[in-house]
């Protein structure tokens, strides 16, 4: 029904515009907004997804420090667990990254973070929980650092958002995350994700206008009259805002509290299976629902495509190798085959890792042939030098 409509008109298509503002305060809402501390005048708009929420913070952070501090050599400082999507920014928007190793947990180093600081330093990122290990960063150490150089703080979101208010309600220990935390400037959260509305859609937020008024474009010259837009695409698709609606307002807390609930306990089944497994050990300490896993033993590479072989997707990780699940309802009846397919594919793999030493290398060509043809994700699995690829994953 809303297919065609497009809030960039927003006198046209008034509901639309209603649409986009219910779903940014209703996420604001479960990120402290209604909670004194956050000095209650949290704002944002909806996005195309986690890496438009990105672009956008970075973008609006870079600004806002060059109104601010006159900064005009932009710097910034991610943990090596931190997405991709800030390198992404960083090479859009002209900012140099500093990336930093995390510490034994598998968290951002709040030491090591201060170190990189300097005069250029526009903003640092903490993840909770981050993508690959989905452990939580430090956010109020994090928090505390930037206000105390008076910079910006990125909180992503994008995968704990529409998880994390709610497993805290259920009683997990969960630790803060939000706009409660001082020196938190603005927030992204992936109502596409856990939020389980249309793929395209997310929310980005900031503590206040002054620091959001730097995200959008305002254009007075052009012929074609005035034109405003405040995120990075011009006209916008109305019907994925108003199917994020649709989900938010059909599954409510009630709802939200229920798949939590569901995907936090299979979680801890998980694993608690996977920990059972003697050839496998979890790495850092899952916060949520993102569970990776490692060994000392078998080639997780070769397990992961044993795994392919029966049907599951797993996603390949480096600095350490080790594979991740990210457990969602689809997976609570599933548990029970998934452990046992991953205890067969481990016996498997170490039966044969034995045998075939040579394949490392014959993949390269493998890869690189995948990734002419277009499937650059997840084609990784079992070359060892990732870095050799980059450049063939983009000619
Ligand atoms: C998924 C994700 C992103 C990027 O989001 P897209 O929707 O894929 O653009 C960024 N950060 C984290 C932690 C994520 O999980």
């Amino acid at each position: 029904m809303f297919s065609h409509t497009n809030p960039l008109h927003q006198d046209v298509f008034q509901s639309v515009a209603r649409f986009e503002g219910e779903v940014v305060a209703m996420t604001a809402a479960l990120f402290g907004s209604k909670d004194k501390s956050s000095g209650g005048q949290i704002c944002g708009n909806m996005t195309s997804g986690g890496t438009e929420s990105i672009l956008l913070a970075v973008k609006t952070s870079r600004d806002y420090m060059r109104m601010k501090k006159g900064i005009t050599r932009p710097e910034m400082i991610i943990a090596e667990s931190a997405h991709s999507a800030y390198d992404k920014a960083a090479q859009y928007f002209n900012i140099i990254v500093r990336r930093v190793p995390v510490d034994e947990e598998y968290k951002a180093d709040v030491r090591k973070t201060k170190h990189c600081i300097n005069k250029n330093t526009i903003m640092i990122i903490g993840s909770a929980p981050g993508f690959p290990h989905g452990v939580i960063d430090p956010i109020e150490a994090l928090g505390a650092l930037a206000s105390s150089y008076d910079i910006c703080f990125h909180v992503d979101l994008c995968l704990g958002g529409f998880v994390l208010p709610f497993a805290r309600k259920l009683g997990y220990p969960i630790p803060p995350f939000d706009f409660s935390v001082k020196g938190v400037t603005s927030m992204s959260a992936d109502v596409h994700k856990y939020g389980l509305g249309p793929k395209g859609t997310s929310v980005v937020l900031y503590r206040n206008h002054e620091i959001r008024k730097n995200q959008f474009v305002a254009v007075t010259e052009w012929t074609g009259g005035l034109y405003v837009s405040p995120t990075i695409a011009g006209s916008r698709p109305g019907g994925l805002i108003a199917g994020a609606w649709a989900a938010m307002m059909s599954l409510g807390e009630e709802g939200y509290l229920d798949n939590t609930k569901q995907i936090m306990e299979v979680s801890k089944r998980i694993q608690k299976g996977i920990q059972d497994i003697p050839e496998l050990h979890i790495i850092g300490k899952p916060d949520m629902t993102v569970i990776a896993f490692g060994s000392n033993v078998v080639d997780i590479f070769e397990v992961n495509d044993i795994m392919s072989s029966k049907g599951w997707h797993l996603n390949a990780l480096q600095k350490p190798n080790s594979l991740h699940i990210c457990v969602t309802l689809q997976h609570v009846p599933a548990a029970d085959n998934f452990l046992q397919d991953l205890k067969e594919s481990v016996d498997t793999g170490e039966s044969e890792s034995r045998t075939d030493q040579w394949r490392a290398c014959t993949n390269i060509w493998c890869c690189r042939e995948d990734a002419r043809q277009g499937s650059g994700a997840g084609l990784v699995s079992r070359v060892h030098g990732w870095k050799l690829l980059g450049h063939g994953l983009v000619t």
